[in-house]
């Protein structure tokens, strides 16, 4: 294996020499990591093309369109974001000032998945150079290609000293958690992510984890059922199905449940026509290995629409499956591929209920006309982030931070989230020589005592 800890001895050193602190360095380096994504465009969509069949347009609206708008955004704002921030000063405490001094980690490891592999890569990194750290990226071995033009790309503009794209599997980024590293970004699944929390632990390095889960997907009578077929479909078999925070699973008023199936059925058709293999815009599942785990999925219920796979090209259609019940093993776990298990509930408690009595999600969707349905929904039920009458488009708004809780992660990120997620706040207090009020020193009486008391109370 190549000299994984040199690589983090150079940054380091480069880190600990400080040109990272400078506010024009990091400008300076965010310019080079948009003029990539620009001058680079079509071959990083043909690299992503090459590696599972996604389309032009998806590459660029859910992954270079995502970094480059979060690029920007950090351009303007880091000024302000990494200036010291006042702060009141209570009585105890006076005369002093207080502020808040915000700080890089440091020595930055971001892991990457392969489902978005430009957006998953490059967002975190976004976060890491505004706030002045230095990088190493381990980017997806399941996506050779694009993996391999990130590599070509970024050592082609910076120097790896400051940051550096490590190429390899499992072996390699298992090696660079065990490293001495100020934070660890990891997205990816639950299984690795708990791997990674327990290596870090040995260290007590800080981290976010970026997981994944089921994320459910709920439609009440009061909803417009065509509008929620439609944007369900396009959220559920966009980047085909492989997207953590795609809905998993729906849940339907069963009052509704029929007419809700007819317009679904309807909407895969709008989108990919009645023959979705042949469709340029329908990607294909990654590897062989989720090829089979997904066929697997496809003995379960009723078909609605779908079912069609084939292994060659690795092609499963987009699928609707109907009389599933919650102990049948689509159920289980997050089903990441085109295959979409719609299941009737009576009352909204029984819904919450459903959902409460799992893993708490990535994204929850809520389709509804009804107020007091999404108050409720919002009140009882803990996700990481979620939309209301639409699913996905959340991540197009850079003011809102993303990330899970629970089992599917903890820690945000996306526009300033991510400037805050590796940055460390360093709170400071500042006092005068003079005067030196002498009520804290002892000895202590009551006297003192009581003074203190009238001030605390
Ligand atoms: P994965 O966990 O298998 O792999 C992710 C990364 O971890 C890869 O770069 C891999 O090389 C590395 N890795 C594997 N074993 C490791 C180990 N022992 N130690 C350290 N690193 C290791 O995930 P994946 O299959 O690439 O991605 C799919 C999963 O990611 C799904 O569960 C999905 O929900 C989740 N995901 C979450 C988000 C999010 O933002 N929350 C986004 C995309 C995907």
């Amino acid at each position: 294996m190549i000299d994984l800890q040199a690589y983090l001895n150079k940054q380091r050193a480069f880190f600990r020499a400080g040109k990272t602190k400078s506010i024009d360095y990091r400008i300076r380096q965010l310019k080079k990591l948009k003029k990539i994504l620009v001058d680079n465009e079509q071959l990083l969509i043909d690299e992503v093309h090459k590696d599972f069949r996604k389309s032009a347009f998806e590459t660029y609206v859910t992954e270079i369109g995502l970094v480059i708008t979060d690029i920007n955004f950090a351009i303007k704002n880091v000024e302000s974001w990494a200036k010291q921030k006042p702060v009141s000063t209570p009585i105890v405490n006076f005369p002093s000032k207080n502020f808040i001094i915000t700080e890089p980690y440091g020595n930055a490891l971001i892991i990457a998945p392969w489902n978005y592999p430009i957006l998953l890569a490059l967002q975190p990194l976004v976060g890491a150079i505004a706030a002045g750290n230095t990088a190493i990226l381990k980017p997806s071995e399941l996506t050779p290609n694009t993996s391999a033009a990130l590599e070509q790309l970024i050592s082609d503009s910076f120097d790896e000293e400051f940051l550096k794209v490590i190429l390899g599997s499992a072996e390699e980024a298992s090696a660079l958690v065990k490293m001495d590293f100020d934070f660890i970004f990891f997205t990816g699944s639950t299984r690795v992510g708990k791997i990674i929390m327990r290596d870090a632990a040995e260290r007590l390095t800080p981290l976010t984890l970026e997981l994944g889960g089921k994320s459910p997907c709920i439609v009440d009578k009061s909803a417009n059922l065509e509008v929620s077929a439609k944007r369900i479909a396009w959220g559920k078999f966009v980047n085909g199905g492989q997207t953590c925070v795609a809905p998993d699973y729906v849940l339907v008023e069963k009052s509704v449940k029929k007419e809700f199936l007819e317009c679904i059925k309807a909407s895969i058709i709008q989108l990919y026509g009645d023959e979705p293999e042949q469709s340029p815009d329908f990607p294909r599942i990654i590897s062989d290995a989720h090829f089979e785990r997904l066929s697997g999925l496809l003995g379960e219920g009723k078909i609605i629409t779908g079912g069609q796979t084939n292994p060659q090209t690795r092609y499963i259609a987009p699928t609707v499956i109907d009389e599933i019940s919650l102990d049948d093993p689509v159920m289980e776990d997050e089903i990441f591929g085109p295959i979409l298990p719609v299941l009737g509930y009576e009352s909204i408690d029984e819904c919450v209920s459903i959902i409460n009595d799992r893993p708490r999600p990535l994204a929850l969707y809520v389709f509804t006309s009804d107020q007091e349905i999404e108050n409720h929904i919002m009140k009882f039920i803990s996700f990481g982030g979620g939309a209301v009458n639409d699913t996905i488009a959340q991540l197009g708004n850079h003011h809102l931070s993303f990330g899970g809780v629970g089992a599917s992660g903890f820690g945000s990120y996306h526009g300033k989230a991510s400037f805050d997620c590796f940055s460390h706040q360093k709170s400071v207090m500042k006092k005068p020589f003079w005067p030196d009020v002498p009520i804290r020193y002892a000895p202590y009486d009551d006297l003192k005592l009581n003074l203190v008391k009238k001030v605390l109370k």
